[in-house]
């Protein structure tokens, strides 16, 4: 008896994978128009044999449009489907530009050890060589794969499995736009066949202690960027806006500004909760390294990116305004 194929659903959310192009040649920009994946998947025919496939379109969106309500939304949508006994994985195609923060917050949220791959495309669907399709199929395939299992989120682009902890999107306009921030990807997919190297061993998904339950809001954590001459202005800006943690992108080691050193040296009670990150893509921000933390109260980002600095600050903030367990959080993560 043949194997009854996986049970994957997939969620679109628009992005460029669902886009038509001005040009094929895409000299000119992407249109308004927009594919939906109802439209799509006749289009790819291998995608639509690789596994038993439902698809909902839940946004149609570019992904720097999305908020804290759509991730909230995606997410309750995620957890309810893993939930069913019928869904074995989930695919979400999403925009490039933010998938890899989308991604972060899936990781830490959703209560399941079934696959949930994130993917998108750099070309539009009717360009010339549009990846989109061969994306799609790869994470079908990777959705479905048993080995898949208890990995975390991941994202699939150009024929690499990333853990959403540490992928990051590394160029504007390549095919092979997505990278490792720091530890490499954790797996590959070769003539359709999945291969894995490596685990996710920070705390995920089933693992996490953050959760869906109860959210209805999340707290505003802005991102500030550091550079020579800065001041605190922008760092002031934010906290007269009302955000509730800053994540500062600092210069190397996560170096503030002197005059935001000086700020929390003296009044770090009086502002928000400051993560130390760095601008610089690899290496990260250890605790009391280069600067006292202790002294200024802040918080060492480790190896997380500013984008996704924030993302942890934000779901810790729900529980936390307690600096040193904030700290914790950043180290276990
Ligand atoms: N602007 C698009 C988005 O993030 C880019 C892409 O999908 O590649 O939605």
């Amino acid at each position: 008896m043949k194997k009854p194929l996986p049970r994957i659903w997939i969620l679109a959310t628009g992005g460029t994978i669902s886009y038509r192009a001005v040009d094929v040649k895409q000299e000119g920009d992407f249109d308004q128009v927009r594919f939906s994946i109802d439209q799509l998947l006749p289009q790819m025919p291998e995608v639509e044999q690789a596994a038993c496939l439902q698809a909902e379109q839940l946004f149609q969106i570019g992904s720097t449009s999305i908020t804290d309500g759509h991730w909230l939304t995606l997410a309750r949508r995620v957890q309810e489907l893993l939930d069913r006994p019928d869904v074995d994985g989930v695919v979400i195609t999403h925009g490039t530009d933010t998938m890899e923060e989308t991604a972060f917050f899936l990781n830490l949220v959703i209560k399941s050890a079934k696959p949930v791959v994130l993917t998108g495309a750099m070309r539009p669907a009717t360009g010339l060589c549009a990846e989109g399709p061969l994306n799609l199929l790869h994470s079908v395939l990777v959705a479905s794969s048993p080995d898949s299992w208890g990995k975390g989120v991941l994202v699939v682009m150009d024929e690499q499995i990333f853990s959403a902890r540490d992928v990051t999107k590394c160029s504007t306009y390549k095919v092979g736009a997505f990278g490792p921030t720091e530890y490499g990807c954790l797996g590959k997919l070769v003539r359709g066949q999945v291969y894995y190297a490596y685990a996710p061993v920070r705390p995920h998904t089933l693992a996490s202690e953050f959760s869906l339950g109860g959210l209805e809001k999340l707290p505003k954590v802005e991102i500030v960027y550091g550079y020579s001459d800065c001041g605190a202005t922008l760092l002031q800006a934010a906290a007269d806006a009302g955000a509730r943690g800053i994540v500062y992108a600092g210069t190397g080691s996560g170096i503030l500004h002197p005059d935001v050193r000086q700020l929390y040296q003296h009044h770090h009670r009086d502002y928000p909760v400051l993560v130390r990150s760095s601008r610089i893509p690899r290496g990260g921000v250890g605790l009391n390294n280069f600067l006292d933390d202790d002294l200024h109260g802040t918080v060492a980002a480790w190896d997380f990116t500013p984008q996704k600095a924030r993302i942890l600050l934000k779901l810790a903030l729900t529980q936390t305004e307690d600096v040193e367990t904030i700290r914790k959080i950043f180290a276990r993560y």
